[in-house]
């Protein structure tokens, strides 16, 4: 039997990068995955590539609109399945130095990356603690506990994701819902493949495994803490750096 039969789990910016790469890892492990991104055309091609409609199901979800989460989270519980594992996934990024970085860039990583990260521990903490048993995780990043430079906005967020994991566990240990994070280093996704080379080659010279980290990398230690091999952690930040700022 695999860890996660029988388990329904939602992961959010599921359609590409990390968030995929969980959702297949958590599949793989006999979840029933639901996925949400901002764009369907995205989460339409993710569904078929996770195996179709008996794998997963997916929908638009903007994760700064509570409305968009809640239908999510109800798609996943449109047979009457408890909600087990909630996967806070979804983040952009804008970065630039402080000089030359405007408001809006400053607001648009809080809101998607901190905002967006409340918002669904929020509202699957409530379904969660109905039924006395839960996992969320939350994705930081390795910005959030050094602080990058040109990632003010982005280092504040993932930072404060930490912050609002452990307040949130908490509250929630008493319920049977743990709450936990990860801050993966530099993984190979579309994310940072948009990154220039000067700035990629100064963040592999960090890492004292020489080499980047692969999304499945992120997501086996997501489903190590969406199951019960994790069942006496809750309020824990998982680094997956290949040892970079250890
Ligand atoms: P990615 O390839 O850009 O994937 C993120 C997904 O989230 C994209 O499909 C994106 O859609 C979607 N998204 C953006 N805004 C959204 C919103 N408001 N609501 C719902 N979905 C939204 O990024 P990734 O590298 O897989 O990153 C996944 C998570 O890991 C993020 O939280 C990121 O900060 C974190 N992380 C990544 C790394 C890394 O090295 N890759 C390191 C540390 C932490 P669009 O493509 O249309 O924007």
């Amino acid at each position: 039997m695999a860890m996660l039969d029988g388990r329904t789990a939602v992961v959010t910016g599921g359609a590409q990068g990390i968030g995929l790469a969980i959702a297949r890892t958590l599949i793989d492990n006999g979840a029933r995955v639901v996925i949400g991104d901002i764009d369907q055309a995205a989460v339409d091609k993710a569904v078929v590539e996770l195996g179709g409609a008996d794998a997963a199901r997916g929908a638009t979800c903007d994760v700064r609109r509570a409305a968009d989460i809640e239908a999510l989270l109800d798609l996943a519980q449109s047979d009457g399945a408890a909600l087990d594992v909630m996967v806070n996934n979804a983040g952009i990024t804008r970065d630039a130095t402080m000089r030359r970085m405007s408001e809006d860039e400053f607001d648009a990583v809080i809101e998607v990356n901190l905002k967006g990260v409340w918002l669904g521990t929020r509202a699957a903490a409530a379904r969660m603690r109905e039924a006395g048993r839960g996992s969320i995780v939350n994705i930081s990043s390795l910005s959030g506990k050094v602080g990058m430079a040109g990632q003010t906005n982005y280092s504040a967020a993932k930072a404060g994701v930490v912050g609002l994991t452990k307040a949130a566990a908490k509250e929630l240990a008493h319920l049977g819902v743990r709450v936990n994070a990860v801050q993966p280093g530099l993984i190979r996704t579309p994310m940072t493949e948009a990154m220039p080379q000067k700035a990629w080659d100064q963040k592999m010279s960090e890492i004292p495994m020489g080499r980047p980290g692969e999304p499945h990398e992120v997501a086996g230690v997501v489903a190590f803490l969406a199951c019960d091999w994790s069942s006496y952690l809750t309020g824990t930040v998982h680094e997956v750096t290949g040892g970079r700022f250890m």
